[in-house]
C-alpha cells in the first residue's frame, strides 16, 4: 500500500481532460451513474460487481464495457478498451475492481471527477480520491491546506494513528450513506458530501427525504435503485481492500472511554472532546450523568481484576472465537461492541436492538453499511451472552432471530440459577418449561415478612456491586439496595465493647495467618492437601513459638471470631475445608465495591424473573433419561416431560444424594467432581423485639459482632444484623455457622432463640433486654430440596470441580447453579451468572 507520501502524480494534464471525459464516458459508467445515484445526491459511476476476489480485476472492466452494450461489435469494444486506456486510469490497488474510478472529494476545481488523474487514492472498493485534490489538501499553497492542518492538529492532539490525508477524506469528506427506514425499502442512500449525519436523521430517513442539497425526484423514490456499490459491501472481501477501519463519531461509548485514544476504541479522535491528554486521563471512572455507578462495563487504562469488565482496546477470548475475521483488525468489532455495550448501560430498562443502535453509528463513507450489517450479528452475541438485554427485562419480541430458537428446553428448579436461564431463553424466543420441587419458586432465596421487614431466611446480601447482575436488575426495577457501613463493633460476653485496637491488631495477625497459608500452597498438590482449619492452627503455633509475641485471652478470644466469620463464608467448620483451595475463586477477578443489604429482598428480583415463564410448582423431578434422541423428564407424580435440551440446577446436595435418577448414570468425571466439593450449612434466626435494646451501644450501625467465649461456641450468633439500622423496626437477624450448626441442628426453635437471647443478655448485661415478640429459625440443612446453604472445596478438592459439574452431557443435559460457577460460586449472582451462561450455550448453533 502507498502512503500519501509516495504522492508522485503530475498535475500539468489535469485540466483538459474534465470537458473531454464526459463526451467519452463509456456506456457502462454512464447506466450506472445515472440509474443508481440520480436520486441521491452526488452522481457515482465507478461499478464494482459481486465477484470473487480472485476474478475481480479482470472481470469487472469487461462487465462495464461490454455488458452495458451487449450488442456492440467486439471490434468496437477492444477500440474504444484502446482508448479508455489513454484517458482513464484505473485503481492501481492491486485486486481493486475499480476501473473507472469516481473522485468523491471534488475538492480542487481541477477535481479528475470521473476522468483521468496521475493516480486515483483507494480508501475502499467504492470509493476514491482522485491527486488533484489530494494536492488541494495536501500542498501548503492550495485552499484545501488549512482545512487539513487545523483537523490534523485535531486528530494528533486526541488521537494516535496517524493523520493521513487518506484518514482526513474518511474522516472529513467521503459522503455519509443511510438507510431508508421505509418498511420493505431498506435502501442505502448516499448523502451529499455536506450533510451531516447525525442520530436522529439516520433514525428517520426515508429515500427523496428533503434536506437542504438532496433532489426529490419523482413521487416513489424507494423505487429507484440502490447504488450498485452497496451490493458489493457485504462480501468478506470488501472489508479486506478497507484502507482505514471505520471511527465512529458521537458514539454513546465516548463519554466511558474518554481516558483512551479514541482511535484505539473505535472512535473518531475529531469528535471526542477532553481536556485532559490520555496521559493524564488514566485510571479515572468517568461519572456519567444518570448512570447507575454500579455500571463500570469497561475498565480503565490500567485497571484490571473487575469482574464483568472488559477491555474497549481489545477483543475478549470469546470474542475472537465468534469472529476471527476480525482478529487482524478489531477495530471495527471494537467500535460496535463498545457502542453496543454502552448504549445498554444507558437504557438497561428496554430491549437493545438493532434498529435502536443503528442511528448511533455514526461514520462516513460505505464502510457504514458495512458496520450495520455486522451490528446484527454482534448484538446477537452479545444478547446470547447476556452481556446486554439480560437481567429482568422482559423482552416484547424474540431477542435472537430464527436459527436459535427451535429447541424445546426444561429446567429443573426454579431458584436464582434456573429462573435466570429460563429467562434468558424465553427472551430470546425459545419454548422453556421450568420445573420446580416446591410450591414457591426461589430456592435459596426465600423471604420473610412475618416480622414486619422483610428477612432473608437464605440469601440477602450482595457481595460487591460493581458490574454485579443484581445491581443491574435493582436498576431496572427501581428496587433500593442499603449499604453495608464498615463499623462492626466486637461485643464481649459481660457487655464490653472491645477496643478497636485490639481488633485492628487481631485482624492483622489472621490475615497473615492467611498470608503463611498462601505461601504455603504454592508448591502443593492437591493430595498435599489438608484441612484448613488444621493448617491455621498450626501456623498459629509456629508463629507463637517463633515469636515474642504472646496474645491475652480477649485477643485470643477475637482471633476466633474471624475464624468464625471464614466459617460463615465457607459455611462449613474449617475442619473440611480445604488449605489448598478454600479461596479458589479469588484467583479471578472478583466483583467490587460497595458491599449491599438487599432490603426488599431477593425475591422481588426472583419474581420479575419468572414473570411470564411456563412454571410447574409441586414438580419433582425423579428421573432423566438422555438414553434417546429427546430427553424424558419423569416427576415423582409420574408425570413424563420431553425436551431437546434440559437444564438441572438442584443443589450440590441433591447432586450428590442421587435425589435424580440419570439414565445412562452422569460421567464418572463428572460424580468425582460433584463429591470433591462440601455442601456447606448455615442456618438464620431472626428476631423481632418490642424496642431497639441495641441502640445503646451500637446505634446507626449496620451490624455488630459477638465474641464468643470459648472456640468451640464461636459458631454461634457471632454477628447481628440490625434490619433497619436507621429506621423504627426492631429486628436483629444472626447466623449459626462452623461446629455449631450441628449444635443447634436437632434443637426445637424455641432453644435455639433461648441460645441467642442468653447471648444477647450477656452482651447487653447493664440493662433489660426484652424477650422477642416473634422469630423464626431456618432449617436449610433439613429442607428437603436444599439440604445445603452454599458450597464450598472440600480438602483435597479444587476449584475445577466447578468447571467440570458445569460441563454438558452430550449437549442434551446442561447444568447450573451456584455449585457450577467456578469463578463465582456460592451466591445468588453466581447461580444467575451460571443460568445466563448455561442459556447462552443452549441457545448456541
Ligand atoms: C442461609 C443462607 C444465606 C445465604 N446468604 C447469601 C447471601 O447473603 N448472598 C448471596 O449471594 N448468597 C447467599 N446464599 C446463597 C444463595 O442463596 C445460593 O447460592 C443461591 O440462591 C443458589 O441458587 P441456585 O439456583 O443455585 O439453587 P437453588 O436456589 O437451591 O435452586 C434450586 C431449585 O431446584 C429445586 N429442585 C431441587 N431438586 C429438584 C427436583 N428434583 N425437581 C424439581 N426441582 C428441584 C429446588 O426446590 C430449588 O428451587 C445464602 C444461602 C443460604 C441458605
Ligand atoms: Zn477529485
Ligand atoms: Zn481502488
Ligand atoms: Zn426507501
Amino acid at each position: 500500500m502507498l502512503s500519501d507520501a509516495d504522492y508522485g502524480g503530475t498535475t500539468s494534464c489535469g485540466r483538459s481532460r474534465g470537458k473531454k471525459r464526459a463526451a467519452a464516458a463509456p456506456a457502462g459508467v454512464e447506466t450506472s451513474s445515472s440509474s443508481s445515484s440520480s436520486a441521491v445526491g452526488e452522481s457515482h459511476s465507478m461499478r464494482p460487481s459481486r465477484q470473487t476476489p480472485s476474478g475481480r480485476g479482470k472481470r469487472s472492466s469487461s462487465v462495464s464495457t461490454a455488458q452495458a452494450n451487449p450488442k456492440r461489435k467486439m471490434a468496437d469494444v477492444e477500440e474504444e478498451e484502446e482508448q479508455v486506456e489513454k484517458k482513464f486510469r484505473k485503481c492501481e490497488k492491486a485486486g481493486c475492481p475499480a476501473t473507472y474510478p469516481v473522485c468523491f472529494a471534488s475538492a480542487s476545481e481541477r477535481c479528475a471527477k470521473n476522468g483521468y488523474t496521475s493516480r486515483w487514492y483507494h480508501l475502499s472498493c467504492g470509493e476514491h480520491f482522485c491527486n488533484e485534490c489530494f494536492d488541494h489538501y495536501y500542498r501548503s499553497h492550495k485552499d484545501g491546506y488549512e482545512k487539513f492542518s487545523s483537523w490534523k492538529k485535531l486528530w494528533t492532539g486526541n488521537g494516535k494513528s496517524e493523520p493521513s490525508l487518506k484518514a482526513f477524506m474518511a474522516d472529513q469528506q467521503l459522503p455519509y450513506w443511510v438507510q431508508c427506514t421505509k418498511p420493505d425499502c431498506g435502501k442505502w442512500r448516499q448523502l451529499t458530501k455536506d450533510i451531516q449525519l447525525t442520530a436522529s436523521l439516520a433514525a428517520t430517513y426515508r429515500c427523496g427525504m428533503k434536506l437542504n442539497n438532496i433532489k426529490n425526484e419523482g413521487p416513489d423514490q424507494c423505487s429507484q435503485p440502490e447504488d450498485m456499490r452497496v451490493a458489493g459491501v457485504g462480501d468478506s472481501w470488501w472489508s479486506s481492500m478497507l484502507i482505514l477501519p471505520p471511527l465512529l463519531k458521537d458514539s454513546p461509548a465516548n463519554p466511558f472511554l474518554t481516558a483512551y485514544y479514541p482511535d484505539c476504541v473505535g472512535m473518531s479522535p475529531s469528535s471526542s472532546h477532553c481536556d485532559l491528554r490520555p496521559e493524564q486521563r488514566r485510571n479515572i471512572q468517568p461519572q456519567i450523568p444518570g448512570l447507575c455507578p454500579y455500571f463500570q462495563p469497561f475498565y480503565q487504562p490500567n485497571e484490571c481484576g473487575k469482574a464483568l469488565c472488559v477491555r474497549p482496546d481489545m477483543m475478549e477470548l470469546d470474542e475472537l472465537y465468534e469472529f476471527p475475521e476480525f482478529s487482524r483488525d478489531p477495530t471495527m468489532y471494537l467500535a460496535l461492541r463498545n457502542l453496543i455495550l454502552a448504549a445498554w448501560h444507558r437504557d438497561c430498562k428496554e430491549a437493545l436492538t438493532p434498529q435502536k443502535c443503528a442511528p448511533h453509528v455514526i461514520v462516513r463513507g460505505l464502510v457504514r453499511v458495512r458496520c450495520v450489517q455486522e451490528l446484527d450479528r454482534v448484538l446477537h452475541f452479545m444478547t446470547r451472552k447476556g452481556l446486554i438485554n439480560t437481567g429482568a427485562l422482559l423482552a416484547k419480541q424474540p431477542l435472537l432471530p430464527e436459527p436459535y430458537r427451535n429447541k424445546k428446553v426444561l429446567v429443573i428448579g426454579a431458584g436464582a440459577s434456573g429462573l435466570a436461564a429460563a429467562r434468558q431463553l424465553h427472551n430470546f424466543g425459545m419454548q422453556v418449561v421450568v420445573l420446580e420441587a416446591r410450591e414457591r419458586i426461589g430456592g435459596r432465596v426465600w423471604d420473610d415478612t412475618s416480622l414486619g421487614v422483610t428477612v432473608g431466611r437464605g440469601a440477602q446480601i450482595v457481595n460487591g456491586c460493581v458490574n454485579n447482575p443484581i445491581a443491574l436488575m435493582c436498576e431496572q426495577l427501581g428496587v433500593k439496595m442499603h449499604k453495608l457501613g464498615e463499623r462492626c463493633d466486637l461485643i464481649q460476653e459481660g457487655g464490653r465493647v472491645t477496643d478497636v485496637a485490639i481488633d485492628k491488631r487481631m485482624d492483622f495477625h489472621f490475615n497473615a495467618i492467611l498470608d503463611v497459608v498462601s505461601e504455603w500452597r504454592k508448591d502443593k498438590s492437591q493430595h498435599q492437601d489438608v484441612p484448613l482449619g488444621e493448617k491455621i492452627q498450626e501456623v498459629y503455633k509456629t508463629f507463637l513459638q517463633e515469636s515474642d509475641i504472646r496474645f491475652s485471652e480477649l485477643e485470643e478470644k477475637v482471633l476466633q471470631f474471624h475464624l468464625s466469620n471464614l466459617e460463615y463464608a465457607c459455611a462449613s467448620p474449617l475442619e473440611q475445608v480445604s488449605a489448598r483451595s478454600w479461596d479458589h475463586n479469588e484467583f479471578f477477578a472478583q466483583f467490587s465495591g460497595d458491599h449491599t443489604l438487599l432490603t426488599a429482598g431477593y425475591s422481588t428480583l426472583l419474581h420479575k424473573l419468572a414473570q411470564g415463564l411456563d412454571i410447574h410448582l409441586n414438580t419433582a423431578v425423579q428421573s432423566v433419561d438422555y438414553s434417546g434422541d429427546v430427553v424424558k423428564v419423569s416427576t415423582t407424580s409420574g408425570t413424563q416431560f420431553t425436551a431437546q435440551k434440559v437444564l438441572v440446577t438442584a443443589p450440590l446436595a441433591l447432586l450428590q444424594k442421587n435425589i435424580i435418577q440419570f439414565n445412562p448414570p452422569l460421567p464418572d468425571r463428572k460424580l468425582k467432581a460433584i463429591n470433591s466439593l462440601g455442601a456447606g450449612v448455615i442456618e438464620k434466626i431472626a428476631l423481632q423485639f418490642p424496642y431497639r435494646f441495641w441502640d445503646s451501644k451500637v446505634q446507626g450501625a449496620d451490624y455488630f459482632g459477638h465474641v464468643s467465649p470459648s472456640p468451640e461456641k464461636r459458631g454461634l450468633f457471632s454477628v447481628f444484623y440490625d434490619m433497619r439500622p436507621k429506621g423504627d423496626q426492631c429486628v436483629l437477624m444472626s447466623v449459626i455457622t462452623g461446629e455449631a450448626q450441628a449444635m443447634v441442628r436437632d434443637l426445637e426453635d424455641k432453644e435455639v432463640v433461648e441460645l441467642c437471647m442468653n447471648v444477647l443478655r450477656e452482651l447487653y448485661k447493664e440493662q433489660d433486654v426484652p424477650d422477642p415478640l416473634k422469630y423464626f429459625v431456618t432449617r436449610w440443612s433439613k429442607d428437603t430440596w436444599s439440604q445445603m446453604s452454599y458450597s464450598f472445596v472440600k480438602t483435597g478438592g479444587s476449584g475445577e470441580a466447578y468447571d467440570i459439574i458445569a460441563e454438558d452431557v452430550q449437549g442434551k443435559i446442561y447444568f447450573a447453579g451456584e455449585a457450577t460457577n467456578r469463578h463465582f460460586p456460592q451466591t445468588v449472582t453466581g447461580a444467575y451468572l451460571s443460568g445466563v451462561r448455561e442459556a447462552s450455550k443452549i441457545a448456541a448453533l
